[in-house]
């Protein structure tokens, strides 16, 4: 009886392997086709300066505008893009989209000439070595300056291979785009490394933010993120600051920039045009 047992346990546990793969090979062409039909958009959610309340930059954030199933969120369909390769086109198309946008609003909003665009770089993308030119040829034909092209790369995917890393972003860096630590606090950095690598930001992982006023280790962390980064005079950016307590924790411990549905949602590009057409130079959000 206990092998009849375990034989129906093994059939279930194949049936349910079955459907999951079936599940994934249908999402993998669904993805491919909506890439295609332009089912793909970029939101935009603003990043605010602290001390002086002003929007400095945006982050482009992907989504899946599907016909059936409504707005999916990256979480869901990156990992598939990494899985079958489809994330360079993909990864290519959000830059240089991002890129041509982010000319337009410095033109047409006169407040807004020193706006930069934060862009997130797959780990997948990260390992291409062809990586460096396609970011200059991008930047060049968009007409931006590379100062105001953050790309956003994991704190993981940077210690993969830190050898490796050092010499992309060595390369990145020669371009003059600006470098940004995503999800720190999350991965295992050594911090050897981090002094090693031209890195210009940190952005503190938002699970931090989000129980930064209840858990007294995520308060101490993100103080200590903060400090890492006066100690080797990086930027530190809060992402998920949904409350005006964390703000204010944050601003106490010199955190320089904030990101969070208290301030924006990640916006389609009507709405985010219309928030950067709103604010001017001394607004106070
Ligand atoms: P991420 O780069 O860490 O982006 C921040 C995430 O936090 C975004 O989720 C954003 O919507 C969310 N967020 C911002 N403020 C708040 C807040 O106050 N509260 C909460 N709960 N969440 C907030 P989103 O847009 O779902 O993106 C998830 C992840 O997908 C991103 O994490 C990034 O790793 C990846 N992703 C998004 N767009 C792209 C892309 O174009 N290329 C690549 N390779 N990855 C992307
Ligand atoms: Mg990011
Ligand atoms: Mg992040
Ligand atoms: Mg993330």
């Amino acid at each position: 009886a206990a092998k009849k047992q375990g034989l129906g346990k093994y059939a279930f546990f194949q049936q349910g392997m079955h459907t999951h793969i079936v599940h994934i090979m249908r999402m993998e062409s669904d993805l491919r086709k909506a890439f295609e039909r332009n089912e793909l958009c970029i939101y935009y959610q603003p990043i605010i300066a602290l001390e002086k309340q002003h929007t400095v930059g945006l982050e482009a954030l992907i989504r899946w505008q599907h016909p059936q199933r409504g707005l999916i969120s990256p979480d869901e369909f990156i990992p598939l893009a990494e899985e079958t390769g489809l994330i360079q086109e993909l990864g290519r198309w959000v830059f240089s989209t991002a890129c041509v946008q982010l000319y337009q609003w410095q033109q047409r909003y006169p407040q807004h000439a020193n706006l930069g665009i934060n862009i997130n770089v797959s780990p997948i993308q990260f390992k291409q070595p062809r990586l460096v030119r396609e970011i200059q040829d991008i930047i060049e034909r968009a007409g931006i300056s590379p100062r105001s092209c953050r790309l956003e790369i994991t704190e993981s995917a940077m210690m993969y291979n830190p050898e490796e890393t050092l010499k992309t972003l060595q390369e990145l860096k020669e371009l003059e785009v600006q470098l940004y630590i995503d999800d720190f606090g999350t991965g295992y950095s050594s911090l050897s490394y981090l002094q090693k690598f031209p890195i210009d930001a940190l952005k503190i992982d938002k699970s931090f933010i989000r129980d930064l006023e209840n858990d007294p280790r995520s308060h101490q962390i993100a103080q200590a993120i903060i400090a890492l980064g006066e100690a080797f005079n990086l930027k530190t950016i809060a992402e998920g600051v949904e409350t005006q307590q964390q703000l204010s924790i944050l601003k106490m411990a010199g955190c320089h920039h904030v990101q969070g549905f208290l301030f924006s949602r990640p916006r389609p590009l009507s709405d985010i045009e219309q928030y950067l057409c709103a604010e001017t130079k001394y607004d106070i959000i």
